[in-house]
């Protein structure tokens, strides 16, 4: 251990990392989404189309090499090709249920998301086929993005070549750490070598926009590590880098491990810590010429690299949520599918819904979850909110805006309110303060 290795203190303190979500990606909280709300989503399909509304596609692919400890979605690591051709046929009829609605009958996606799980986990000749079923159902032919999320470990050049083949532009190579010994303690099926060689297809293949995750304080993450593998994203030089820092939700195999240990705190670095690694990250590739462009990315040409899929989610569009677990939002209609493989296979196949829960969001909801959504870009435009809502954040939000004035962490330039780097890096805990009453200290489940 070097001197800079993270070393836990004694005694537990409110920075310390505790189980449970601490991300906001979405308003209201999940906790609120129900039942009851569910015929919304059928008469909302069967009701005219909103014309050129952006729409979105959002596709989930369950399937993964091996658990990662601190995974929280719903993944299989069990399922034999028979099971993936169950579940490629009973998404498809899915598709079809939503392109055959009124509501999205015509329209065609701005964007696609390929998410997981792992899509990079099914063949070259699997994905080809899927995605040729999906355009022949509902066009993509006017996506100006196509993302596909990989782990590295289950690419091949050919496999590379057929996901740029059938239209990817924004790949995202999941490889949280750079260090064998850090993934293989926090359970990642992937090694060092396979990143760098994944990286080259991508490359080599031309897909426009490469991105790379990385994760700020998995299971034994020292300081020396990080500024070695913020050193090695600076040499792959890729058009994106997100860095989430690590939480630990309920459904982990760490939180599992602390439960049986009776521990409260979670065996990673804490809260300061992990935002100060993000700090040095951000600052480091600012100084080779990225840009912030939010609480967990930063970019090489902002003016060219885009993120669709997040500017369009948040800024209210539609999007078609396809598979077992999946989130979709139409129509002011937040809902999502039923979270095991067999319901969800079942469901389809004898033509049952596959919705569990939903919410008909008011238009006061709709306004807070865009402004509390577009703060984690680091700063919002009131002009944006009077015009689409009708709504003057800086009457309506002034007592806040005023203490963040006097906090240091929120300043005026030119049209928009702006928050200080140290603000933007634990943004999520200060937007509870524009929730409606109801949902403040809600579970985010
Ligand atoms: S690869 Fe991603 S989705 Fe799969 S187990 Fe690991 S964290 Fe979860």
């Amino acid at each position: 251990m070097s001197d800079s290795t993270f070393i836990k203190p004694d005694r537990e303190t409110l920075e310390d990392t505790k189980a449970g979500n601490y991300f906001i990606a979405n308003y209201p909280p999940f906790s609120f989404w129900n039942e009851k709300d569910l015929p919304c989503i059928d008469s909302l399909l069967n009701s005219p189309s909103p014309g050129k509304a952006p729409l979105g596609l959002y596709y989930h692919i369950p399937f993964c090499r091996k658990r990662c400890h601190f995974c929280y979605f719903r993944v299989y690591t069990d399922k034999n090709s028979s099971d993936v051709r169950r579940y490629l046929d009973a998404t498809m009829q899915e598709l079809e249920r939503y392109a055959h609605s009124s509501y999205i009958a015509g329209r065609k996606p701005k964007f696609v998301y390929f998410g997981g799980g792992t899509p990079s986990y099914l063949s070259a000749q699997q994905l080809t086929e899927l995605t040729d079923r999906m355009k022949s159902i509902l066009s993509w032919d006017e996506a100006e993005e196509v993302t596909f999320e990989c782990e590295p470990g289950t690419l091949t050049e050919k496999k590379v070549q057929a996901i740029k083949d059938f239209g990817v532009t924004r790949l995202s190579l999941g490889i949280e750490n750079f260090s064998d010994h850090i993934l293989e303690t926090n359970g990642r099926a992937h090694r060092s070598p396979e990143v760098f060689g994944a990286f080259q297809w991508a490359r080599d293949a031309g897909i426009e926009n490469i991105n790379i995750d990385l994760i700020a304080g998995m299971l034994e993450e020292t300081d020396e590590n990080w500024q070695d593998c913020i050193r090695r994203v600076l040499e792959l030089s890729p058009d994106c880098v997100t860095i989430y820092q690590m939480e630990i939700p309920f459904n982990t195999t760490i939180y599992q491990s602390m439960k049986k240990e009776a521990k409260l705190t979670a065996p990673v670095a804490d809260w300061p810590t992990k935002r100060r690694w993000v700090k040095e990250a951000f600052a480091k590739l600012e100084a080779n010429g990225y840009t912030v462009t939010s609480t967990c990315t930063a970019v090489k040409n902002p003016q060219q690299t885009r993120f669709q899929y997040r500017d369009q989610l948040w800024g209210g569009a539609d999007m078609v949520a396809l598979g077992v677990a999946s989130f979709g939002h139409l129509g002011g209609v937040h809902y999502q599918n039923v979270t095991h493989f067999e319901d969800y296979c079942t469901s389809m196949e004898e033509e049952k819904p596959v919705i569990r829960r939903a919410l008909l969001t008011t238009e006061d909801e709709r306004f807070i979850r865009e402004f509390i959504l577009q703060w984690k870009l680091g700063s919002v435009r009131p002009a944006y909110f009077l015009d689409k809502f009708g709504v003057d954040v800086e009457e309506r939000y002034r007592l806040v805006l005023e203490d963040w004035q006097r906090l240091g962490i929120l300043e005026k330039r030119a049209d928009r309110w702006v928050l200080s780097r140290d603000a933007l890096l634990r943004v999520d805990s200060l937007l509870h303060q524009f929730f409606l009453p109801q949902h403040r200290d809600a579970k985010y489940v």
